[in-house]
């Protein structure tokens, strides 16, 4: 394998309600294989995570999957990894995730999507990292989130500096760019 730089995807097991957030999905993979980087995720094939994993793999893009054992026959592999890493434990599978990445990009996803970016913010905060991190923010999916990060700043219980933690895009494009500028 070679030392590219690696792109850690958070995303939805679901594909939510509108077929704009696959394309918005299938952009990421394809965006992650165009810029010759990697892409590391929770290994799923099912909603946008087997979405932006086989859209990386068909445009010739190397694919990581993380899986711990006892998800391995409810959220499936994504066929044609390049790589996939088993865990005994979900706390195995996000430190692989985390450690391995050089940058996170976070699409609409659910309450899985939502710790993994908690986490991954929450550890910057505390200076254990400074890997860029960008919100794909899809038809405004972000939006309620971002409003509580601001919410939270204001009523200081955080802050302000935290809001500086993350780009947040309205498009694929727009992340790709704020990760490649960040990487630079
Ligand atoms: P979701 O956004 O809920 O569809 O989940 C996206 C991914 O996060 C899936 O691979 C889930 O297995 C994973 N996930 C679900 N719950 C958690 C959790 N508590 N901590 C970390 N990851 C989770």
């Amino acid at each position: 394998m070679t030392t590219k730089p690696t792109i850690c995807v958070y995303c939805g097991s679901s594909p939510g309600d509108n077929p704009y957030y696959l394309s918005a999905a299938r952009d990421i993979g394809r965006g992650i294989a165009g810029e010759d980087w990697r892409m590391i995720y929770g290994a799923g094939n099912l909603g946008l995570m087997g979405e932006s994993a086989r859209s990386c793999i068909d445009a010739g893009g190397e694919v990581i999957g993380v899986i711990p054992d006892h998800l391995r026959f409810v959220e499936g592999e994504a066929m044609g990894l390049t790589a996939l890493i088993r865990t005994e434990t979900m706390h195995e599978r996000k430190k692989v995730m985390f450690s391995t990445a050089d940058a996170f990009i976070v699409l609409p996803g659910g309450p899985g999507t939502l710790d993994e970016t908690i986490e991954t913010l929450t550890w910057r905060q505390l200076g254990l990292h400074e890997k860029p991190f960008a919100f794909v923010d899809t038809d405004g999916y972000w939006q309620p989130f971002l409003k509580l990060m601001s919410h939270m700043a204001e009523k200081k219980f955080m802050r302000h500096s935290f809001l500086e933690y993350y780009h947040v895009a309205p498009s694929p494009e727009g992340a790709i760019d704020a990760i490649r500028a960040a990487l630079s």
